[in-house]
């Protein structure tokens, strides 16, 4: 028998891990898979999956630039996949339809609550853009308790959309760009923008960074060095990339198609030496 099929789709996926990391997954419970990773152009991406799950896959993850259409093409979408208007989880229903998840929220939270052991209750929050991880993460935020969540876009008009679809106008607020340097110090500093992966680097006032700050970028590798050597210089209590992000979500999409959960530190530790 073929092993079951299993893909994320994205555009561009070359540097994807996720193959690498459900593979190790699979291994810890002798499960035999294929994990593929299929680059997909936006406009062919919604035929490209019908026809992954028409030829029997099992399961898609989801990256970049995809997750809106990924939730636009589901038939039925989970709590944190609506409340993103994303998803980074495609699953099969036993009648043929697709359902949604989101598991970039869930995934983020656990990794700073558990594997860090920082527990978010009451922090001040400054989330660092408005695009589709900054969606995916903020519900979870404010379920992990954090006292008041400050969104800060590039594009004004982003931030103000994420705050009006949050709805929480008591914990919720809005700054400008422009005004970074002026508006005090936080708890907790999320970069939720893609300036590292575009090989850009954000000039951030050191004003940001309170006495007990954590500071955390959702990108890893390169994409995360320049945010994460301003958080250490600023005096940042703790600095830490979006590695264990990736993969708590990803283990998250496991458990949902296989029914077991993975431990993720042996996988963790494995590519935190090959990626620094
Ligand atoms: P989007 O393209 O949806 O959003 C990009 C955001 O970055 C926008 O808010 C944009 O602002 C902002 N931005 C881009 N360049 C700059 C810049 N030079 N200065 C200031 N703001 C900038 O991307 P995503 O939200 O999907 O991804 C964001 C990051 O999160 C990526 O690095 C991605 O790798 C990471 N990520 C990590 C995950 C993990 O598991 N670790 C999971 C999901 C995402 P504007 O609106 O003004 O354009």
């Amino acid at each position: 028998m073929n092993p079951a099929q299993f893909a994320v789709f994205g555009h561009p996926i070359g540097h994807s891990l996720s193959p690498q990391i459900h593979q190790a997954f699979a291994r810890q419970f002798g499960i035999e898979l294929d994990y593929r990773a299929i680059d997909a152009e936006p406009a062919a991406f919604v035929a490209e999956v019908r026809r992954f799950f028409a030829d029997a896959g099992r399961g898609a993850n989801v990256t970049l630039p995809h997750k809106a259409a990924a939730f636009a093409l589901a038939d039925e979408r989970s709590e944190a996949a609506t409340r993103a208007g994303s998803a980074n989880v495609l699953t099969p229903l036993s009648d043929g339809r697709l359902a949604a998840h989101n598991t970039d929220g869930a995934g983020m939270v656990r990794d700073i609550t558990e594997r860090h052991s920082v527990d978010l209750r009451g922090h001040t929050a400054l989330l660092l853009g408005a695009g589709g991880a900054a969606h995916g993460v903020v519900g979870s935020l404010l379920d992990a308790g954090v006292g008041t969540l400050t969104i800060v876009n590039r594009s004004p008009e982003a931030a103000d959309a994420l705050a009006d679809a949050i709805g929480d106008p008591a914990r919720v607020h809005t700054r400008y760009w422009q005004d970074l340097s002026a508006i005090g110090s936080y708890d907790l500093i999320l970069n939720a923008t893609s300036a590292g992966v575009l090989g850009a680097s954000l000039q951030l006032p050191f004003s940001l960074v309170g006495a007990r700050a954590l500071c955390y970028d959702l990108s890893y590798g390169a994409a995360a060095s320049s945010f994460l050597a301003w958080a250490k210089t600023a005096g940042a209590r703790y600095a830490f990339d979006g590695l264990g992000m990736l993969l708590e979500t990803a283990a998250d999409a496991f458990e949902l198609w296989h029914g077991k959960r993975p431990d993720t530190e042996p996988v963790y530790q494995s590519l935190r030496r090959q990626h620094g």
